[in-house]
C-alpha cells in the first residue's frame, strides 16, 4: 500500500519546506519535491502543514477514581485523539496496593487490546513499593514500559513516601527507566481539605482553594532534590503553578536533568472558571488545580525556552451527570478530570503559535517530537523521516473550528472549552500508514493500534 501526501508543506521540530511524502506500508519510504512515483492513494495538501502525529504522553482511558471510571474507554479515546491530530497516547496502569505491577500491565493491556485505534504505551503507576516491585521494575523496562508514575499526593491511595520515591528513583539508575512525579505536597492538602470542609465550604472552588500552588512548587522542589541526590533524570507531570516552574528552572540552569510538561487547561483556562455559578466550577475540578491567570505568561515562557519540554492533556475525562454530581456537596468527592485529548493540537496551535508565543516549530516539539524522545518513542514516532511510522497529521492552518461537547468526539457531556472558537485543525490523519481520518470521518478500525514497546534513555 503505497500513499503520496503531495504538496503540503512539511513541519518538524527542526525544519520546514514544501515537500511530497511517500509512505509504504507502515513507513514513511521517501521524502522530496514534485514526487511523481505510482501510488494507491495520493493526498493533497496544498496550503496545510504535514505534520508528525501529535504525542498526548498523559492520558487516564478507562480509568477507576472515586467510585467512578473515566468516560472515555481506550476505544472513543483513541478515536477522538485521532480526530484532533494526535497519533499514539501514553496512558497509566495502575498497581494498586498488594498488587503485582505484573498485574496491573495485564489488566491495562486487556482494555486496550482490540479497542485502540492509534498506537499506545504505558507508564506504570507504583502505589507500593517492595522489594519484589523493585525486581518487577526492571522486568517492565525490559518488555517496554519504561517510565514509572510516583505519587507525592492523594495519601492513602496514591501516596508513595520519600523513602519509597527515593528507592525507585535510584532502581532507574540502574534499569534506565524514566519516573514521573505527580507533585503536590499531599498531607498538607488532606489537612487544608478537612479543614474547609469542616467549616462548611463544600463549593468546588476549595477544591482549589485547598490545593495552593506552594504546595505543588515545595513537592516539584522535593523530587527534583530526590532525584539530584539519586543521580537520575526526572519528569514532573502535569505542572501548573508558576512557583513550580521556578524550581524546574533553577534546576536545569544548575544543570539537572529535570524535566516537565504542562497541559492546556493550565495555559487556557484559570481559577476564575471555579467561580462560575453552581456547581459549574466542577468541570474544572482536576489535580493540580487551574491557577491564576496572571501566572500563565510564565508557563509560556517555559514553553518557549524549554523549561518546559512537553505539552500532554491528562486526558481524564467524568461527565458532569452521575459523575462529577457525585461531589454536589462535598468538593473533595468530585471526581477529578476533564476531557482534553481532542483538543490539544488546535488549541495549542491556535493559542500559542498564531499568538506568536511559539514557533511552529516549536509547537511540532512540544506536542510531538520532545514527548517522543523523552519516552523512547523517537525517532520511529515524533517527527517526519524516512523509515519513521508514517504517523502524520495534515493540518489547516486555516481552519476555523468551534469547541463543543456537541461536535467533538470524546464520550462526555462538557467541555471546558464550550463555544471557544479557534483556528488552525486536523484534516486528515494516518496512524502507521493507514487513514484514519478523513473528510471529518473516522475511517480508522478499533483495534488496530499497537502497544509500542518504548526504549531506555
Ligand atoms: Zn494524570
Amino acid at each position: 500500500m503505497r500513499t503520496l501526501i503531495k504538496n503540503g508543506t512539511v513541519v518538524t521540530a527542526s525544519d520546514q519546506y514544501k515537500g511530497d511524502v511517500l509512505v509504504e506500508d507502515e513507513k514513511i519510504t521517501v521524502i522530496g519535491s514534485s514526487l511523481e512515483m505510482q501510488a494507491d492513494k495520493t493526498i493533497d495538501a496544498s496550503g496545510k502543514y504535514v505534520l508528525p502525529g501529535g504525542i498526548d504522553v498523559h492520558t487516564h482511558m478507562d480509568m477507576p477514581f472515586g467510585g467512578t471510571t473515566s468516560a472515555d474507554d481506550f476505544e472513543s479515546g483513541t478515536v477522538a485523539a485521532a480526530f484532533g491530530g494526535t497519533t499514539a497516547i501514553v496512558d497509566f496502569a495502575i498497581q494498586y496496593r498488594g498488587q503485582t505491577l505484573h498485574h496491573a500491565m495485564e489488566t491495562w493491556a486487556k482494555k486496550a487490546e482490540g479497542r485502540a485505534a492509534i498506537d499506545y504505551g504505558f507508564h506504570m503507576i507504583i502505589t507500593e513499593l517492595t522489594d519484589q516491585v523493585e525486581l518487577e521494575m526492571d522486568a517492565l523496562v525490559r518488555q517496554g514500559i519504561t517510565s514509572f508514575k510516583l505519587f507525592m499526593a492523594y495519601p492513602g491511595v496514591f501516596m508513595l513516601d520519600d523513602a519509597s520515591i527515593f528507592k525507585a528513583l535510584m532502581r532507574t539508575g540502574k534499569n534506565g527507566g524514566t519516573i514521573c512525579m505527580h507533585a503536590e505536597n499531599g498531607g498538607v492538602i488532606d489537612v487544608l481539605v478537612q479543614r474547609a470542609l469542616a467549616e462548611g465550604k463544600t463549593a468546588p472552588k476549595y477544591h482549589a482553594l485547598t490545593r495552593p500552588a506552594r504546595a505543588e512548587a515545595e513537592a516539584t522542589h522535593r523530587a527534583i532534590a530526590l532525584a539530584e541526590i539519586a543521580d537520575v533524570p526526572i519528569y514532573i507531570v502535569h505542572l501548573s503553578a508558576a512557583e513550580a516552574l521556578e524550581m524546574v528552572t533553577e534546576a536545569r540552569d544548575r544543570g539537572l536533568p529535570a524535566f516537565a510538561e504542562t497541559c492546556p487547561q493550565y495555559l487556557f483556562l484559570s481559577y476564575d472558571n471555579y467561580e462560575e455559578p453552581g456547581f459549574e466550577g466542577a468541570k474544572y475540578v482536576m489535580s493540580p488545580p487551574l491557577r491564576d491567570q496572571a501566572k500563565q505568561s510564565a508557563l509560556w515562557r517555559g514553553l518557549a525556552f524549554n523549561d518546559l519540554q512537553c505539552i500532554s492533556t491528562d486526558h481524564c475525562p467524568f461527565c458532569m451527570k452521575e459523575q462529577k454530581e457525585l461531589g454536589r456537596n462535598d468538593f473533595s468527592k468530585i471526581p477529578n478530570g476533564a476531557p482534553g485529548v481532542e483538543t490539544r493540537m488546535s488549541l495549542v496551535y491556535d493559542g500559542g503559535v498564531r499568538t506568536g508565543r511559539i514557533t511552529l516549530n516549536r509547537f511540532v516539539e512540544l506536542t510531538s517530537t520532545s514527548p517522543a524522545k523523552i519516552f523512547g518513542l523517537f525517532p520511529r514516532k515524533g517527527t517526519i523521516a524516512p523509515g519513521s511510522d508514517a504517523d502524520i497529521v495534515v493540518f489547516d492552518p486555516n481552519r476555523k473550528l468551534t469547541l463543543s461537547a456537541k461536535t467533538l468526539h470524546m464520550k462526555v457531556d462538557y467541555n471546558p472549552y464550550e463555544g471557544r472558537e479557534v483556528t488552525g485543525a486536523t484534516d486528515t490523519v494516518l496512524s502507521r500508514g493507514r487513514v484514519v481520518i478523513e473528510n471529518g470521518a473516522f475511517v480508522g478500525r478499533k483495534g488496530s493500534g499497537s502497544f509500542v514497546k518504548r526504549s531506555t534513555r
